[in-house]
């Protein structure tokens, strides 16, 4: 016999109808993606689309963020994993490294390692200036040119520290001084980081510096290590023999 279908439309419990009503009723626009469904022997309700695979909508890939059709992902629980993660996926089940299993980076490991970047930052922003000065730039006693010529180096400086962390967290997983000392950063679920991510991670690490240090501090008395910035982007450090894959 076929599952016995139940939805909610205005807050009313509606059906149930069989499966293939149910898959009818999101094309005459009754239910929606998240339309709250449930049938007998589900623990609770859930949203339509977490539930039911529909031919052309899409769903974003929880490892790689890509957006692609639902029908050509794999569906793990609420996950949504697409082809190309999906190898990758399914090994970290089996060892057992996704999620809760993780060594988290304690405070004075990542301590050391932001000193380390920023040793390496600091010769990187040095050579920078002496090149821009290089450049004829900063030899004038015009304070407004002056002024502004201050301004394109910071700039210029922020996009190189930019570059630095996003760059690296992307590419190899952790800035050198992360990596220096074993340490990696991941998603929740101990996945590489998609760009986008590792951009939106060193902008928010600004939010955490500007907390004059506080947004820092947390991630002592934090359970999983998190500074503000891990909080605001979901991410996590890791020690690496922690199983980074
Ligand atoms: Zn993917």
């Amino acid at each position: 016999m076929s599952t016995l279908w139940y939805y909610a439309s205005e807050d009313r419990q509606m059906g149930p109808v069989p499966e293939t009503e149910l898959d009818k009723l999101v094309s005459t626009g009754v239910i929606f993606p998240y339309t709250l469904v449930w049938h007998e022997g589900m623990a609770e309700w859930q949203t339509y689309t977490s539930v039911r695979t529909v031919p052309g909508l899409v769903g974003m890939c929880s490892q790689c963020e890509e957006v692609e059709l639902q029908s050509e992902m794999v569906r793990f629980g609420e996950k949504w994993v697409c082809v190309n993660c999906k190898d990758n996926y399914t090994q970290r089940l089996r060892e057992g490294t996704l999620g809760g299993k993780m060594v988290y980076a304690g405070f004075w490991i990542r301590a050391g390692a932001l000193l380390i970047d920023g040793v390496i930052l600091l010769i990187v922003q040095l050579v920078i200036q002496a090149a821009y000065a290089g450049a004829d730039a900063l030899r004038t006693f015009n304070g407004y040119v002056l002024a502004s010529q201050m301004v394109v180096l910071k700039l210029l400086q922020l996009a190189a520290q930019a570059a630095y962390h996003s760059y690296f967290v992307y590419q190899l997983g952790g800035t050198p001084g992360k990596l220096a000392l074993g340490c990696r950063v991941v998603t929740a679920d101990g996945a590489k980081l998609t760009w986008k991510r590792s951009i939106a991670r060193y902008f928010a690490s600004l939010i955490s510096v500007s907390t004059l240090g506080i947004g820092y501090l947390i991630a002592a008395f934090d359970d999983q290590k998190r500074t503000l910035h891990d909080r605001i982007c979901d991410t996590r450090v890791i020690v690496k023999s922690g199983r980074f894959v």
